[in-house]
Order: structure tokens, then sequence, then C-alpha cells
């Protein structure tokens, strides 16, 4: 997978390959989906959400620039399979995930395998006030708008992967950074489709 899908596509960072190479895909997908967990596609977890496809997550993980230490909030706790590529390289990983079955299941599948993530069941529009700030922020669900609260939790140098678009088409993939000044710039990383972001009632 990681040859064929993600250095052939020109992903570089060596600690990004090396983390995607050692998280078994296989144990984020459900039973019926094992033989297809390491194809180039998304699959679906349940609740009408997705794993992403292996490439997406090494392209949003390369762009988060991390580096051991580091301390990262992920919107969209999913499977876990993002957080546990992020645990793997060495960061510090806060996860928010919406559907509590799918928090509680991660929670549980990411003890299991050994990785030592913190993970709530949530909205994470809000982001993680109580731990911010963040050195790096990632979502994997898709607002229309860029939460200015998530921009608030980062630290000097932060970054901040997102997609950004309109739901159910076609998404921008954007990489924002805070200067040591706060000023934010933003790097379009093109075209992605992911799943919306929701938001709880009230
Ligand atoms: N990173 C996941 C991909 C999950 S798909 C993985 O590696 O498997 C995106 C997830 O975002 C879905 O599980 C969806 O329920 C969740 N989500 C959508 N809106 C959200 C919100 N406002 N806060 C937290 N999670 C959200």
């Amino acid at each position: 997978m990681v040859d064929l899908q993600i250095v052939a596509r020109l992903i570089s960072d060596e600690p990004t390959i090396a983390a995607m190479r050692a998280v078994p895909r296989h144990e984020f997908v459900p039973a019926d989906y094992v033989d297809q967990a390491y194809n180039d596609n998304p699959l679906p977890i349940g609740h009408g959400q997705t794993i992403s496809q292996p490439y997406i997550v090494a392209l949003m993980t390369q762009a988060l620039g991390v580096a051991p230490g580091d301390k990262v909030l992920e919107i969209g706790t999913g499977s876990g399979y993002q957080a546990a590529v992020l645990a793997e390289m060495g960061v510090e990983v806060y996860t928010i995930e919406i559907i509590e079955a799918l928090a509680t299941a991660a929670d549980t599948r990411l003890h299991l395998l050994g990785y030592d993530v913190a993970t709530l069941h949530g909205d994470g529009y809000f982001g993680w006030e109580e731990h911010a700030p963040f050195d790096a922020i990632v979502v994997t669900a898709a607002p229309d708008h860029l939460p200015q609260l998530l921009v608030d939790q980062l630290a000097p140098g932060g970054r901040l992967v997102i997609p950004i678009g309109p739901i159910g088409a076609v998404q921008t993939l954007w990489r924002f950074e805070v200067g040591d000044d706060g000023e934010v710039t933003g790097e379009n990383l093109g075209a992605v489709r992911f799943v919306p972001f929701t938001r709880s009632e009230g």
C-alpha cells in the first residue's frame, strides 16, 4: 500500500511513510472490509462515515509537519486510523468525534493496539480549549467555512489542515499556518471529497 499509493505519488516525508507502514490499517475497518483494508480508496465504517483513503491520510499527515512531542488535535476520529498514524510519530494526540458509538469504538481500539490517544465525544467545532494551544490541528470532515475557534487554538507556528467547501461536492484541502506575529497564511493543497462536518444540536 505505502509503496504503490503513497511513495509513488510523491509523498516524501519519511516519518509519515514510516508511520503508515507501521499502523495495521486492517484493524481499523469493519470485518466485512478487512480484505480491502489496504486498497486505494476510502471504506465505510458505519453511521454513514468513512475511513479516509490512505493517500489522503499521508498527504494530510505530511502537511501537518509534526515532530515528536508535538501536541496535535484531530477533529473527526472516525475509525481512529489517522490518530494512530499521528501517535505512531511520537505525537501527543487529542481527537474529537461527534458520533458517540464511533468515539467509543475508536477509543477502545486505539488502546487495545497500544496507542495512547485522548478521545472525546463532542462537537469539534469548538476545538478542545482545555488542552490548547496545539502545534497542529487536522480536520477530517469538511465544514463550509473555516472555524475560527480552531485557528485560535493554534500555537505560534501552528498548522491547520482542513478540507473546506460545499457539502456533498468537491472541497479544497487547505493548510493554514500561524506566523510568529500571529498572521495566518493559507495554501491550497488541491481538490478532495470528505464527509460533511456536522454540528451538535443547540
Ligand atoms: N479520521 C477518520 C476519518 C473519519 S470520517 C479516520 O481516520 O478514520 C470523519 C469523521 O468526522 C466522521 O466520523 C464524522 O462523524 C466526524 N465528524 C463530523 N463532524 C464532526 C464534528 N463537528 N466534530 C467531531 N467529529 C465530526
